[in-house]
């Protein structure tokens, strides 16, 4: 067994530098703990910095309870009534927490400032369920001002956690910096990490805990092929969240939780981009195709975290994906007429700097999107056969001059004929992320197979979120934040370590 010199001593670890590691390592340092923040990539921010951070609220305080009740149902069984009652306690001290901060939080009613959204985020994503009868609920975000400037929601939240973090002088944070190993001592208490900076290896020693932030397996085949969907499922996020907390954490023994669970949208990924871009269409006329040609869904009410579901799901009759590839076929006035992609949030648009054009022309241009001018065309560009193409067009376009799908009952207002030319994409899943990882309690203690917490080990945040099955919108930032707090409180309040034998250590 190979072992590792000390190069750092500190009270808390935390490993990865998003929103959940940074409200962690602000908590701990708060508390007085000494904190050593190791991010992988050269500069820190993960999904949370490109993220549009948007966090669901009940309008009443007064529904507290329900809520607690509808987040529990949306959980299927997945996860224990108390971890979501933890949540939403939290959720309600955020508002306080980011003004602490120096930001402060407000309502965001995407249907005022956008209303072509409504094809997009309903903000009571299951409203089927009985707990959801009669509960209001409101989007909030963080307010745009003079010291959070950002257009990106999650770049502001970001933003303002980084510059917390930096003014704290009992942190210190290393980039470019990633652990490859958690290390236990012989009674088993996670006692620091092995990190890898410039190709050399070092431990780094924690005497209180050890708290894993490092996001999800967006962008880990692999992980995606066992756990989730073929590889065709792509990402709109962080490049460098490729699961290493998941097998960080079955090394050291952890139970994993909610692996099979996500969050995806409809999207596109060009060649040669690492992340794909989340699309949006704004008017009516629009279909999408499977492979076969055939519509398979009321395209206008796609709730946008649940949307890549529909596209990914496997036909058992043919055994294939006859979703992947999807088309997008829509008129001029998409095609022409509004940007077709979401340009406040995605990996290429807060990092990349990546611009789409308002009306689309530099994607046509770059082939992005498509242009067929007959029928003819349409079907040298999908591979479809030309017949079941204007058989679907054909059937959409009757069924929208008479304002009623019975195909899949699409609202009327959101019916249009489609007509030539034909704006064309190929569209895939695209994630916003992965909710799978080191199953945790509500004290955000890691679990070991049997439910006992392994000692000294915690996570928050997307690293084994507390989301399991379905996913209701605008939850995932907010539980980065709540029980990041959780986990930099536990475990900056933890006695000290005494024994630090372990093989790896020299
Ligand atoms: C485009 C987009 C929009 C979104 N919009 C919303 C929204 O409006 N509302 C909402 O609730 N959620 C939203 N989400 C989801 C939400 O933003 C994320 O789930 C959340 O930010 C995850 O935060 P985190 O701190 O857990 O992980 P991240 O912010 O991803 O941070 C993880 C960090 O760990 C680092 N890391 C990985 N491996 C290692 C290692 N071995 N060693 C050291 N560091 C490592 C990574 O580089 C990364 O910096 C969105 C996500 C995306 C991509």
């Amino acid at each position: 067994m190979p072992q590792y010199q000390t190069k750092v001593e500190t009270d808390v670890i935390v490993i990865g530098y998003g929103a959940a590691g940074g409200t962690c390592a602000l908590t701990a340092a708060r508390h007085g703990a000494g904190v050593l923040l190791l991010e992988k990539a050269p500069e820190p921010g993960g999904n949370s910095l490109v993220s549009s951070a948007m966090m669901i609220y009940p309008k009443q305080v007064e529904q507290k309870e329900q809520f607690v009740e509808y987040l529990h149902q949306v959980t299927h069984g997945t996860t224990p009534r108390v971890l979501v009652q933890t949540f939403v306690d939290g959720l309600l001290q955020n508002p306080q927490w980011f003004q602490d901060l120096g930001g402060e939080l407000e309502v965001y009613d995407y249907k005022l400032s956008d209303p072509s959204l409504s094809y997009y985020i309903p903000d009571k994503t299951f409203s089927q369920l009985p707990a959801a009868r009669n509960l209001n609920l409101e989007l909030r975000r963080l307010k745009q001002t003079d010291s959070v400037p950002e257009r990106t929601g999650g770049a502001r939240v970001w933003n303002l956690i980084n510059r917390n973090v930096r003014a704290q002088d009992n942190i210190e944070v290393m980039t470019g910096t990633a652990v490859v190993e958690i290390v236990k001592n012989d009674l088993g208490q996670a006692i620091g990490v092995i990190a890898e900076h410039a190709g050399e290896r070092f431990f780094c020693k924690a005497r209180k805990g050890v708290v894993m932030t490092c996001g999800g397996f967006e962008y880990d085949p692999e992980l995606k092929t066992q756990y989730l969907r073929p590889q065709e499922i792509q990402a709109s996020g962080w490049p460098h969240n490729t699961g290493d907390g998941v097998r960080l954490a079955q090394k050291v023994g952890a139970q994993l939780w909610h692996m099979d669970a996500e969050a995806s949208a409809i999207g596109i990924r060009p060649e040669g981009w690492e992340a794909g871009f989340v699309l949006t269409v704004r008017r009516p006329g629009f279909i999408y195709v499977d492979s076969d040609g055939d519509r398979f869904v009321n395209e206008a009410r796609l709730e946008a975290h649940n949307a890549g579901a529909s596209i990914g799901e496997f036909n058992l009759p043919t055994y294939k994906f006859s979703r992947l590839p999807s088309f997008l076929i829509m008129d001029e006035e998409n095609g022409r007429g509004a940007p077709l992609a979401m340009d406040i949030f995605s990996y290429n648009v807060v990092v990349k700097g990546y611009k789409w054009s308002a009306d689309n022309s530099a994607e046509i241009a770059k082939g992005w999107i498509m242009v067929a001018h007959d029928m003819a065309e349409l079907s040298r560009i999908t591979g479809i056969e030309q017949s079941a193409l204007a058989n679907t067009l054909g059937g959409y376009n009757a069924q929208a001059r008479a304002g009623v799908d019975r195909a899949f009952g699409r609202p009327p207002e959101t019916l249009k004929p489609i007509d030539p030319p034909y704006y064309v994409a190929k569209i895939l899943p695209l994630m916003y992320n992965t909710q799978g990882g080191p199953r945790r309690d509500e004290h955000a203690r890691v679990l070991d197979p049997d439910g006992k917490p392994i000692p000294h080990l915690f996570a928050a945040g997307e690293c084994g979120s507390i989301w399991g099955f379905k996913y209701q919108t605008s939850t995932n930032f907010s539980e980065t934040i709540v029980y990041g707090r959780i986990a930099g409180t536990n475990a900056a309040n933890l006695p000290a370590i005494e024994n630090f034998n372990s093989p790896q250590l020299r």
